[in-house]
């Protein structure tokens, strides 16, 4: 997504080799009306799926997957996390290591959100190692659901994640794809020196 590139490549900052701060439109403020082509962006991507439920994982994925659940006029569900298992009934939890806490937190939802049957477009901020992905798609599947795409604003190809999940069978569409960064440098996949 073009419009997607450019603001990262204008706004965004590597804070190293491995983490991007897309803070002035994603993940401190946010710009809604990029929000809004993003979410048009998926829906239009994931239009053939039959998806009938939108979901997120707190707290950064909560304005695009927002913008695709109205797009798509369907609900969205935000999984939720805690530091320790909750243990209670009607919960389903599992165990996820945070890429940017480096530490590991419990990811919930609620059974009651999640139906037997759903077919569940899942979108996140940011794909790295697929921790996060691979979490979430845990819990829906183990909610009966069927987990038919994961939508990541961005993408950072040069770790693990959108080849485990692809290796998986899982789709993955990423609308801004980061083959390689450095301080001061991003270059996209497809995108020529
Ligand atoms: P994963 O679980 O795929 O390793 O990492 C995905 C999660 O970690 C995302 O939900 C996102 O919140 C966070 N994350 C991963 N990489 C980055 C990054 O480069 N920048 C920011 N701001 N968050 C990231």
């Amino acid at each position: 997504m073009k419009l997607l590139e450019s603001r990262v490549r204008a706004e965004g900052h590597a804070l190293d080799e491995r983490v991007l701060l897309v803070d002035s439109f994603l993940n401190h403020q946010v710009d809604p009306e990029l929000m809004l082509e993003i979410g048009k962006e998926f829906a239009r991507l994931f239009a053939e799926d039959g998806i009938t439920r939108v979901v997120t994982v707190e707290s950064s994925g909560i304005a695009p997957a927002t913008m695709t659940a109205l797009v798509m006029s369907l609900p969205l569900v935000i999984m939720k996390k805690y530091p320790q298992r909750r243990n209670q009934e009607g919960l389903l939890e599992t165990e996820v290591y945070s890429f940017t806490k480096n530490q590991p937190y419990i990811l919930t939802v609620k059974r009651e959100f999640i139906r037997p049957g759903d077919r569940v477009l899942l979108i996140d901020d940011f794909l790295a190692n697929g921790e996060a992905a691979f979490g979430a798609i845990r819990l829906i599947e183990a909610a009966g659901a069927a987990a038919c795409g994961v939508g990541a604003v961005v993408c950072k190809s040069f770790q693990p994640g959108k080849g485990k999940l692809l290796e998986k069978g899982y789709r993955v569409e990423a609308l801004a794809d980061v083959a390689f960064m450095q301080k001061n440098t991003i270059r996209f996949v497809g995108e020529t020196l």
